[in-house]
């Protein structure tokens, strides 16, 4: 049976949660609602008119299969699979696919509606669309995560494809899950598709930089607000929150930059100095005990008090509404890069925009992953590869033009780096539908 009660530990959370009466979060940290005041917002200053509003509100498609595989111990198990394409006026739809405790409806919508703002603020061909399983992946084994994988491509295999749908890896997928996807979809075709994913391995289509693609997009984007600011690069300090895929690479990249990156955080908790860590000797530490907890160099912190810490930019790159209402006041970073999808609830916005602080948005700040997955998909379509200094060049372009388009748009109509992004993107999307009109 369902569940009445909220569920505490998101993480633990049981799993049998209706995917579309999703209890656990109270309204501030509800995630549609997060992108929705955001949305209203924006398309209240561009006059959107009434007929375009409700269409940009309402996801194209909304997806939900059961997803039967066989355990290890011969015993079948039921999960629930969601795929949500938002909008797919300027292109295919484009997101990632997460398997977490976490995954529900709203969240899934919600995320869906940010990857159409993502790829409108960075300008690429492509919608938006997001996807999940209701799973713990730690609890599973190799064979069983590929046996899920299998099975939910399969039954959401008439959306995907190259011109219409092409996922990417989210929270617990990585290029391993993205090849099985490639491989699922290829088998029903009878041919080999390596555009209908992104951040697949290089050997088999990915791109290089895919990878580090989110965290060097957080340090362009990061430089380019220093510079704004008039603040110095070099000896800039900074915490991040989060050292999987994007925090740990932004960090790395941070310091190879000349700044100073005085502590970092994983699930385990964070370490501070505020002399400096090295960045490099903190990921080899993980290589070996698999988290941070327990690295000596540092004082311990927590994922809350690393929020609030002294620094120069704040890089909350782990899960969504860590900064509200309650902790906003506190936060004393004077650039904040939002390298997660939603970390900072709408609330929060307010206190940190009254306190001054410069928030560079998720949809711009951690665009860089999508971007490469856009040339990963160029380079797919096209077969022929570049090399690693042509996608950085490339990405570096694209990061720098959408910070000064949004940072534009934000002096333009005297608003918040993010009030600005969603309307460069709303005004993008808008545009799109204006031109291609209504079919009827
Ligand atoms: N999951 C990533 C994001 O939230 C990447 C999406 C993609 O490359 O399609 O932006």
């Amino acid at each position: 049976m369902p569940s009445s009660k909220p569920v505490p530990n998101r993480r633990k959370a049981n799993a049998f949660i209706s995917p579309d009466k999703d209890r656990r979060f109270a309204a501030e940290d509800n995630p549609f609602e997060a992108m929705m005041s955001r949305f209203d917002d924006a398309a209240r200053r561009l006059n959107l008119e009434p007929g375009l509003y409700k269409v940009l509100r309402a996801p194209d498609k909304q997806i939900i299969v059961s997803v039967p595989i066989m355990r290890d111990s011969g015993e079948i198990e039921v999960f629930t699979g969601i795929r949500v394409l938002h909008n797919t006026s300027r292109g295919p739809a484009k997101g990632g696919i997460r398997f977490d405790m976490a995954v529900s409806l709203d969240e899934v919508k919600a995320l869906a509606a940010w990857m159409t703002w993502k790829c409108a603020v960075v300008n690429l061909p492509f919608g938006g669309a997001k996807g999940g399983v209701i799973c713990d992946p730690t609890s599973m084994s190799m064979g069983e995560l590929e046996r899920l994988t299998r099975r939910y491509t399969s039954a959401i295999i008439d959306v995907l494809g190259p011109d219409s749908d092409v996922p990417a890896p989210d929270v617990n997928t990585n290029e391993r899950v993205m090849a099985w996807i490639m491989d699922t979809y290829s088998m029903h075709k009878r041919h080999t598709v390596t555009a209908v994913v992104t951040g697949k391995p290089v050997a088999m289509g990915g791109s290089l930089g895919r990878r580090e693609a989110t965290g060097r997009g957080c340090l362009v984007v990061t430089r380019r607000a220093l510079e704004r600011k008039k603040m110095k690069v070099k000896g800039a300090t900074v915490a991040v929150q989060g050292f999987g895929n994007v925090g740990s690479i932004a960090a790395q990249l941070m310091q190879k930059e000349g700044m100073k990156v005085v502590a970092v955080s994983d699930k385990t908790g964070g370490i501070y100095n505020p002399k400096g860590l090295d960045v490099e000797d903190c990921l080899k530490w993980v290589a070996e005990h698999k988290f941070l907890a327990g690295y000596p160099k540092g004082k311990p912190v927590s994922n809350e008090a690393i929020l609030e810490l002294p620094v120069d930019v704040l890089v909350p790159a782990a899960l969504e509404n860590v900064i509200t209402s309650k902790n906003a006041s506190k936060i004393k970073a004077k650039i904040i890069c939002e390298g997660a999808n939603g970390p900072t609830t709408a609330k929060a916005d307010a206190i940190l925009d009254a306190k001054g602080i410069y928030v560079i948005p998720d949809i711009l700040a951690n665009a860089g992953g999508v971007t490469v997955s856009y040339f990963e998909w160029v380079q797919d379509r096209g077969g022929y590869f570049w090399d690693e200094p042509t996608v950085n060049e490339r990405l570096e372009k694209i990061m720098v033009n959408a910070f000064d388009e949004v940072a534009a748009m934000a002096v333009k109509h005297d608003v918040s780096m993010r009030i600005g992004a969603y309307m460069l993107a709303i005004d993008r999307v808008a545009a799109m539908h204006r031109m291609r009109g209504l079919y009827a």
